[in-house]
């Protein structure tokens, strides 16, 4: 999931490319089909990639170095102790 900052500011992209559209010319109303396309699909791009990380790291990864975290344990942090 994007976070509710990284949301406004891919919409607030998203609309400055809108604006550039109608700039070069384009009429509103194909600038703003446009504009909607690459919102809802940057939104299926984002959610199938984190559903994908989701499946190859079902246990997550690790807080404090970001590894990859097996059988309920990081290989890195929890080793040491
Ligand atoms: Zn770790």
């Amino acid at each position: 999931m994007l976070g509710a900052k990284r949301e406004w500011i891919l919409i607030a992209g998203i609309l400055l490319f809108m604006i550039g559209l109608l700039g070069a010319g384009l009429p509103l109303i194909y600038s703003v089909l446009i504009a909607v396309a690459i919102y809802i699909g940057i939104k299926a791009y984002v959610g199938r990639k984190n559903l994908k990380i989701r499946q190859e790291i079902p246990e997550g990864i690790c807080a404090h170095c970001g590894a990859k975290i097996t059988e309920g344990k990081c290989p890195n942090c929890d080793d040491i102790k």
